[in-house]
């Protein structure tokens, strides 16, 4: 199946969430059979890491927005396990500090967008400020509205600066993040992770999906595509990443670049160097074996 195709969001379509299966697995998939399917595709994101790397000439920016205990940080633990850290960067998005907040919506993560031959995961980002910042009216309608044009016009400069853009919506259901709530509870490990604001955020999830339709509707583009991908199990969810990452980085045409020595006369002249030191090995064991 190709999950590139199905969970796209078509540039200026408008996305029902009410009406996407938060529990789809796809058809005849099963947890057994995707594991190794995530494997693999885990490994040619990693070859494709390091062609990026050698290419030097395009970078690779995945944003993940959802709402609380959709899975962010489970995604950035296993779908990208296998990136090499020399040149794979998270960078999360919490509330702004008053440094941040003293300077434009787009400050804060502009530093952190990737450089050529880089791999960044934003885990959360600029997305806030048109999906909490509305829905809590931390600032006026006339402000956050606009902000839909400056993230386009945002994120083509980056395009045209050699970044591949992926941004993938983590869709869970009210039920299923009130079970991941109970388990983070239940578990002592995890209670750190809870907080009251999650409870009170749930509240308003209508809200934050009207602002996730819009936010898709409106900046969903053909260079910065947004993905709807059922998050109720895990594996599945880990299975669609993974496929859409290694079938976009496949299709950006990288390439390692020439040498940038002659190799044949490096070879050469090595080459000759290591047969003299090892011919002159022999010649000194011969002469200590005469000596003997
Ligand atoms: P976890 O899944 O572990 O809870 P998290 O990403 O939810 O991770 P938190 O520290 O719980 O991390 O929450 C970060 C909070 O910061 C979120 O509620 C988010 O909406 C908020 N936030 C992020 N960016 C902004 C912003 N620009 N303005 C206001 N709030 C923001
Ligand atoms: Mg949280």
């Amino acid at each position: 199946m190709n999950y590139r195709k199905k969970f796209l969001v078509e540039p200026g379509a408008k996305v029902r969430l009410s009406k996407i299966d938060a529990s789809y697995t796809g058809k005849n998939e099963t947890h057994e059979k995707a594991l190794p399917k995530i494997q693999a595709h885990i490994e040619r994101m990693d070859t494709l890491q390091y062609l990026l790397y050698a290419d030097g000439s395009q970078s690779l920016l995945v944003v993940l927005q959802a709402l609380d205990a959709a899975g962010k940080d489970g995604v950035v633990r296993h779908v990208f396990s296998g990136m090499n850290p020399q040149g794979t960067f998270v960078f999360g998005f919490k509330q702004p500090s008053k440094e941040e907040a003293a300077h434009d919506f787009l400050w804060r993560v502009h530093s952190r967008t990737p450089a050529k031959g880089e791999v960044v995961i934003f885990n959360r980002s600029h997305y806030e400020d048109v999906m909490v910042v509305r829905v809590h009216k931390l600032v006026p309608r006339s402000v956050w509205s606009k902000r839909y044009d400056l993230i386009n016009d945002f994120e083509t400069m980056l395009s045209q600066n050699g970044a591949t853009i992926l941004k993938f919506f983590l869709h869970i259901s009210p039920e299923e993040q009130l079970a991941r709530f109970k388990q983070r509870l239940d578990d002592p490990s995890r209670n750190w992770k809870i907080s009251e604001s999650d409870y009170s955020e749930r509240e308003l999830w209508p809200q934050y999906v009207e602002a996730y339709e819009d936010a898709m509707a409106l900046t969903s583009t053909k260079h910065a595509p947004w993905y709807v991908i059922p998050a109720n199990h895990k594996w599945f969810r880990n299975l669609a990443i993974s496929q859409i990452i290694a079938d976009t980085m496949d299709g950006m045409g990288l390439q390692l670049p020439p040498p940038r020595v002659n190799i044949a006369d490096i070879r050469r002249k090595y080459h000759a160097a290591e047969r003299e030191a090892k011919d002159g090995e022999k010649r000194r064991n011969k002469a200590a074996e005469k000596v003997k």
